[in-house]
């Protein structure tokens, strides 16, 4: 591309949907022929999107924007914390525009308005797919914006608005394209999957002269026909998520579900104001296991949520040790601003709500570790993410990149392994977090398992 062509900085900070904002304003920018650049130096002009999630990430959000103003002076500023410009102007009174969520238009006009684009009909450089952040073997398959839910800790509604699903057809040419453009493994992500549809009235589409509903378990059987991993995140206990179960049974689907189930007991998850029916949630996940038994959970949970006693906590403990679940991830609870939360009673104190944090990751890592104990023996596919020395790292059926362990293959140098391989690991070890494996082992050398 020659030297003039306009130069574009960008910034992605926030979660896997913010993600997609960004790669959807970058694909635009390459479209219109703008160069994306690695340093404030080279660039025209700076643009960040932005996070405002917690009080920590709309730190990190201004700290970014102050950081581009400093070094490069031209600032453009999209995402979550665009739904709070007060805040921004307040912190950073020269940035030039401010959008929210999705308004890729107004990023669009923000860039046009400091540089003009450069049209040149030679430049097609813009895979079909679009650009992405993510490596070339793994997508993030955003299926909705907005979420119908109140929770009283977030405020993802007041920024994103109500649910808005889109076209099921729509959603698997994205997906087609993806796995023509190289990739092995979808990452469906949303703010509430299961609801996906119901603004819709589950509307039917046609794709590849079959007839889709706009729904979860509709979406899952196209997804299953381009052969790559179908990974769902964002996935809430409802009785119509168990349709879903068979799919992971018969293969079509990854035997994985991300489900953020925030807390076990009946009272604070009430305060907290979250969907699904608490009580049938351990029922729910031992009819999931019958069903497909190597499916893997993964959870996120709030500790220290406010009014929570050492009584309900100690609930969530036994919630542990009844659920075993694979993955769990964990916060303290930390208020948001504009969030209803914030106006409940009896805080927990930060020390003890520091302390219940390290108890409920420390009654965690042991169940984590058996979990992952009982591979070693196995035989799993493996997606490989790279290569780092003689090993290869990648990632099992069970575990998601970023937020998950990993698969270290000792001999995956050895073995010619390349990013983007899916191949078959014999699991020797595991720790915590993590499995080790090799690809090349004989039977008899492995022993009697
Ligand atoms: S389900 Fe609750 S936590 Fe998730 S986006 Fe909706 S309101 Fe927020």
């Amino acid at each position: 591309m020659s030297k003039s062509n306009p130069r574009v900085g960008f910034v992605s900070l926030g979660c896997p949907k913010a993600l997609v904002d960004s790669e959807r304003i970058l694909t635009q920018l390459r479209i219109e022929g703008y160069e994306i650049v690695a340093t404030y130096d080279a660039a025209d002009v700076v643009v960040v999107n932005t996070c405002g999630f917690i009080d920590s990430a709309v730190d990190e959000s201004l700290d970014a924007i102050g950081e581009a103003l400093a070094e490069n002076g031209r600032v453009i500023v999209t995402g979550c914390l665009g739904k709070r410009p007060d805040e921004i102007r307040q912190a950073h009174p020269e940035v030039l525009s401010i959008s929210g969520p999705q308004d890729y238009a107004t990023v669009m006009q923000a860039v046009h308005a400091v540089v003009p684009p450069k049209h040149d009909p030679f430049i097609d450089l813009v895979p079909d797919y679009g650009l992405k952040l993510t490596p070339k073997h793994y997508a993030y398959l955003k299926i909705s914006e907005g979420c119908n839910h109140r929770c009283s800790f977030c405020i993802i509604p007041s920024m994103r608005g109500d649910l808005v699903s889109r076209p099921v057809d729509e959603v698997l040419r994205e997906a087609e394209k993806l796995v023509r453009g190289g990739v092995r493994e979808l990452l469906v992500v949303s703010q509430d999957t299961s609801a996906y549809g119901v603004d819709v009235k589950y509307a039917e589409r046609q794709w590849r002269e079959r007839s889709y509903a706009t729904r979860m378990k509709s979406l899952c059987e196209g997804l299953s026909e381009l052969g790559a991993w179908t990974r769902l995140h964002y996935v809430y206990p409802y009785p119509h998520v168990d349709e879903v179960i068979p799919l992971m049974a018969e293969g079509k689907v990854l035997p994985y579900l991300d489900v953020p189930f925030q807390h076990a007991s009946p009272r604070i998850l009430k305060l907290m104001k979250r969907p699904g029916a608490v009580d049938k949630t351990l029922e729910r996940i031992k009819r999931w296991r019958d069903i497909c038994p190597e499916m893997a959970i993964r959870s996120t949970f709030i500790v220290g949520f406010p009014g929570e006693t050492e009584a309900e906590f100690e609930e969530l403990l036994d919630f542990l040790d009844e659920a075993q679940l694979d993955r769990v991830g964990a916060f303290a609870y930390s208020p948001v601003h504009g969030a209803h939360a914030n106006d409940l009673p009896d805080a927990v104190p930060e020390e003890i709500k520091a302390e219940r944090l390290e108890r409920f990751m420390a009654r965690q890592a042991e169940i984590s570790e058996q979990r992952l104990a009982a591979k070693v023996g196995t035989v799993q596919s493996v997606l490989i993410d790279l290569l780092d020395g003689e090993l290869a790292i990648g990632r099992s059926r069970f575990d998601a990149p970023e937020i998950d362990g990993l698969v270290q293959i000792q001999d995956g140098e050895a073995a010619g392994l390349k990013p983007g391989d899916i191949v078959d690991v014999r699991i020797m070890g595991s720790d915590e977090h993590d499995l080790f494996g090799l690809v090349g082992v004989d039977e008899d050398e492995f022993g009697d398992d």
